[in-house]
């Protein structure tokens, strides 16, 4: 397992060791506590002692203790012991130091009663009452300006802030500890101050800045032929390229730190070196190295009875063991470790083992051992949670207080959406109803247009349909009625029982001269005057009919004989009484007319209108043949029936002769 976090305390009390031995020393060489040559010597050899055997310094000090009378030295002494007690992982034994400091009852023994006490209670674990401790310590030392004491109060804070997880106060701490070491020209000190920042920064990730503080660190080193510095300066270096996953210089750094260490003889410090370059041989896959170095690392914690560091040796020896294949080994050792974390109550490093221990074993291909490994580790992580169930709750708690206030936020945002929603809604229905009233309008405007234009189509169908049908019943150059119009009339009205009332037929005399004389376009001229002073002649019941190119038809009602004939010559006169002006000419126009009127008499022989024409057409004929310009109207007809009539139109001038048929000729007056 990693030792760094594991090991922090030991590291740190490591360190605290240094500074006490390092700086402590000076500050009484130096101060107004005068040692004569005799007693700084006899301080030396403790200083030494307490290199390598705390508990052989604690020893001597005592001795030399009852002997000495100074107040200085004493203070001096009292402190050494009260440092090298924690040290020695004898915090009871540094209290009842702190108190004898105490009964001194002088300035400087209470401020070195402070320090020695804050030690204690750190090692006790109460990080915050030692923390307390240091600032009352550093109250009473910035009075009587001691910038020895203050650096090495400073150093205790860092180390102290930076357990306490406060890492930025614990880096003021160390640069305020910097600026005094800067002030005292102390080499160690400022190599010191530098290290802890070196190793702020590699555990905050700040790589960079660890570099930078290692290097400034190391410029202090070239002067400082101390081991336990140099052991120091290498472990830092190890951790740093541990972090930046260099492999190598991890490893030689690793055995430079172990190599100084042991020349500096401390039994812990080569414990830890031990640790860290076992450690190091594990994350390179070397479990055989591993476990040696480690080995080793066992047998001195077991020495000095340091537990923590011998739960750290056990479980890493075991890794590397069950890497190895001796599972039965391994489990051993990781075994006796857990058992000793629990036996310490560090069950955060029971729970952290025991995963790693999972990973070795299932490895190793030892699955049962392994899932049990996995159990018993979410087992003790719920032990775990449970023991800092408050804690869980209270952060629970204010999860819970985020979530609902995220969910209140959710809410809102729902809310708003739903709200645009219906917005977007509204607006939209809104617009299907514009469109809607829109296509409405539109539609009716369009239904309006269309029937307009419907209305007008129609009104223009029916003026065409009039015109067709005009057109249809009218000749084109009279505007009279034509044929076909008349043989339709004819049809409705003499429904049954033959023809009744008088037909009427003309013929415009010698047209054929006229078309030859003035051309067909003043022939036309004169069909259009005659059929007009034809119509002026007629009553607007009477049906006049362009009957064929210089011909018409009239059809009349039934009227006396005396009456049709003044008609007849009538109409010979309305004809030829002016003549036709066609341009610069004058034209002299008379016509012929055969007329009759029906049932013929005497007989009174009901006849169809056809038959009827037949009988004007003879007497038209009779007219022509009489000079024109005149008038024959049939009187009567002897034929009782259709054949002798037959008979008659088969020889009509005949019949005439012979008396069948009788005829009235009536002579128009000389065309004008
Ligand atoms: P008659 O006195 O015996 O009737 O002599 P006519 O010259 O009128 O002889 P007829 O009736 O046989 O001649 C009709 C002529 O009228 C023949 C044709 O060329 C001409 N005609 C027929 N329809 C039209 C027309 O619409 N315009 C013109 N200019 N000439 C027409
Ligand atoms: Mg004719
Ligand atoms: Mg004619």
């Amino acid at each position: 397992m990693p030792g760094a976090q594991i090991r922090q305390p030991m590291f740190s009390r490591l360190r605290d060791l240094i500074a006490a031995l390092v700086i402590l020393l000076p500050t009484f060489a130096t101060s107004a506590v005068e040692l004569d040559a005799a007693a700084a010597a006899r301080i030396d050899a403790v200083d030494a002692l307490a290199r390598s055997t705390p508990s052989g310094a604690i020893a001597s000090i005592d001795t030399l203790l009852k002997s000495e009378r100074d107040g200085g030295a004493r203070i001096t002494l009292l402190t050494m012991r009260g440092v090298y007690q924690t040290s020695a992982n004898q915090p009871d034994a540094a209290l009842a130091t702190a108190a004898t400091l105490d009964s001194l009852a002088t300035q400087d023994a209470k401020t070195a009663a402070l320090i020695v006490r804050a030690n204690a209670v750190r090692l006790k674990g109460d990080l915050s009452r030692a923390l307390e401790l240091a600032d009352q310590a550093r109250a009473t030392l910035s009075a009587n300006g001691d910038s020895r004491q203050s650096y090495r109060l400073e150093m205790m804070r860092g180390a102290l802030l930076l357990e306490l997880g406060r890492q930025a106060d614990a880096l003021a701490a160390y640069q305020n500890a910097l600026s005094l070491a800067e002030r005292l020209k102390s080499a160690v000190r400022q190599f010191r101050a530098l290290d802890s920042m070196a190793t702020l920064f590699v555990d905050a990730g700040e790589i960079d800045k660890a570099v930078d503080a290692n290097h400034r660190a190391n410029q202090y080193v070239q002067t400082i032929t101390e081991p336990a510095i140099l052991a120091q300066s290498w472990d830092t270096r190890a951790r740093i390229a541990a972090f930046q996953q260099d492999r190598d210089s991890e490893l030689k750094a690793a055995r430079s730190a172990l190599e100084y260490a042991r020349k500096a003889g401390e039994p812990e410090r080569i414990e830890t070196m031990l640790i860290n370059l076992g450690d190091t041989y594990l994350k390179l896959g070397r479990y055989a190295d591993a476990l040696e170095v480690t080995n080793e690392a066992v047998r001195i914690a077991r020495q000095i009875d340091d537990p923590h560091g011998l739960i750290v040796a056990l479980a890493n020896a075991g890794q590397a063991q069950i890497r190895l294949g001796r599972l039965e080994e391994g489990r051993k050792n990781v075994e006796e470790a857990l058992s000793t974390a629990l036996k310490l109550d560090s069950r955060a490093q029971y729970a952290s083992l025991l995963t790693e221990y999972g990973e070795a074993l299932e490895a190793a291909g030892d699955y049962k051992n392994a899932i049990n490994a996995y159990h018993r580790e979410r087992r003790a992580s719920k032990a775990l949670a449970e023991n800092s169930r408050k804690n869980v709750l209270l952060e629970l708690d204010a999860r819970y207080q985020t979530e609902r206030k995220q969910r209140e936020i959710e809410l809102l945002n729902r809310d708003n959406a739903l709200k645009s929603a219906q917005l977007h809604n509204r607006t939209l229905q809104q617009r299907v109803w514009l469109l809607a009233a829109g296509l409405l309008t539109t539609g009716l405007l369009a239904i309006a247009l269309l029937y307009r234009r419907v209305r007008d189509a129609n009104q223009q169908l029916s003026e065409s349909n009039r015109m067709l049908k005009v057109r249809s019943e009218r000749d084109a150059l009279t505007g009279l009625f034509n044929r076909r119009y008349f043989q339709e009339a004819m049809r409705t009205r003499s429904a049954s029982g033959g023809f009744v009332g008088g037909l009427i037929l003309l013929d415009i005399d010698h047209f054929k001269r006229i078309n030859d004389t003035h051309g067909h376009a003043a022939g036309d001229a004169v069909i259009t005057a005659v059929a007009q002073r034809l119509q002026d002649t007629m009553r607007e019941s009477d049906l006049v009919v362009r009957w064929g190119g210089e011909e018409f038809l009239i059809a009349v009602g039934p009227m006396p004989d005396e009456q049709f004939d003044r008609l007849a010559e009538r109409l010979l006169h309305a004809v030829s009484r002016e003549p036709i002006h066609y341009g610069e000419q004058q034209l002299s126009v008379t016509i012929s007319i055969g007329y009759a009127r029906f049932p013929l008499a005497p007989g009174h022989l009901p006849l169809e209108w056809e038959r009827g024409i037949n009988q004007v057409d003879m007497a038209l004929y009779i007219a022509k043949a009489q000079g024109r310009n005149r008038a024959c109207g049939i009187r009567a007809v002897t034929a009782s029936n259709e054949a002798e009539l037959d008979e008659i139109e088969r020889s009509f001038e005949a019949a005439w002769r012979d008396g069948r048929v009788e005829l009235g000729l009536i002579a128009g007056a000389p065309a004008a």
